[in-house]
């Protein structure tokens, strides 16, 4: 099995950023309301993160280390109505088949005092002790691809990997506001976001994740018109990031790359005379699940919608009359 776990593993573990993307969706999941990332040489080297979420039973840690052991999927309806981010119950076997994975954890029953599994990519021979822990869970990532040399030679720099890990915790962090997030890399703090709750302390989150300049020039759009809501931040055609993209699409929450909603956008921003390269934006599309298939691809980047004609020309409608009323030198300004 510890052949089919590295290979499970190639989907799920492509590099430090998937393994933190998997294991942050597993703390909100559980319901932690603070989550503390932190990292050593772009993840490759540690990746620890730190929950206060409901915990694991000290003897559900095998369980949690093994493959398809979810704790989150009881029907086939669930599959369909699948609330949580994720369900295949073989991240943490696949993490661990290719690091030196510890989960320390205290669900905070029995007056526990907390238990730790190891797994060192090999076979689940998970040992549990006790192990002192607040409520929550802490998962910690050792020398990925420690064992498997032909996957770490595609890793690349320090910083490239590091990008790629933050980039995850931003998307997260724009989703998820009620949920505090730190990150810190080789012992520097890199974001400190505490839970947001009031529309100004969200205004907060977005500028500390995006960056004050962007903040300072967007629009805050908020188009509500049943079943379809649109709301967030635009940065105004004038506005434009060369360098990387500031392009946040989240669909019920869940960050997406989508083509008909990438062309929906431009077309709105071409449509008021946008001659800039990259539109930034922070966008939140709201609709009924049952409109929406978010379980077309496992990375969950893709979705399908059932009526992708009036969602597009909702989108396009909502960002053209946001765009064209600050257009500049229009009589509307
Ligand atoms: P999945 O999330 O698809 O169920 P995972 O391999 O990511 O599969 O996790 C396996 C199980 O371990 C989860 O179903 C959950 O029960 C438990 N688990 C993992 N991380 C946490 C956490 N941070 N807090 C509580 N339970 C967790
Ligand atoms: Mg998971």
């Amino acid at each position: 099995t510890r052949l089919a776990n590295q290979i499970a593993a190639g989907e799920v573990v492509e590099r430090p950023a998937s393994v933190v993307k998997e294991v942050l969706e597993n703390s909100v999941d559980a319901g932690a309301t603070r989550i503390e990332v932190d990292v050593e040489a772009g993840g490759t080297k540690l990746i620890r993160v730190r929950d206060d979420g409901m915990g694991i039973a000290a003897d559900d840690l095998p369980l949690a280390l093994a493959r398809h052991a979810t704790s989150k999927i009881t029907s086939l309806e669930d599959l369909e109505s699948v609330g949580s981010l994720g369900f295949r119950g073989e991240a943490l076997a696949s993490i661990g088949s290719v690091s030196r994975l510890t989960l320390t954890s205290n669900d905070q029953s029995q007056s526990s005092e907390g238990n730790s599994a190891l797994c060192e990519g090999r076979d689940m021979e998970v040992q549990v002790k006790p192990a002192p822990h607040p409520r929550g869970t802490t998962v910690e990532v050792r020398d990925l691809f420690f064992n498997t040399p032909a996957r770490r030679k595609f890793l690349r720099t320090e910083k490239t990997e590091f990008n790629h890990l933050e980039e995850v915790v931003k998307r997260l962090a724009l989703s998820r506001f009620d949920v505090g997030f730190s990150l810190r890399h080789n012992g520097r703090s890199i974001h400190n976001l505490k839970p947001a709750l009031t529309q100004a302390e969200c205004q907060h989150r977005v500028a500390s994740v995006c960056g004050p300049a962007f903040m300072e020039q967007a629009i805050h759009i908020d188009h509500d018109r049943p079943p379809l809501r649109l709301w967030g931040w635009v940065g105004l055609p004038t506005f434009s990031r060369s360098q990387a993209d500031l392009q946040y699409f989240f669909v019920n929450g869940r960050v997406i790359r989508d083509k008909l909603v990438a062309h929906a956008v431009k077309q709105a921003y071409r449509d008021v005379l946008y001659h800039g390269r990259h539109p930034a934006f922070v966008l939140y599309l709201e609709l009924d699940p049952a409109q929406v298939d978010v379980n077309v691809h496992p990375t969950k980047h893709e979705v399908r919608f059932r009526d992708g004609r009036s969602v597009h020309n909702f989108i396009f409608s909502s960002l053209h009359r946001a765009l064209a009323d600050v257009r500049p030198g229009q009589d509307s300004l």
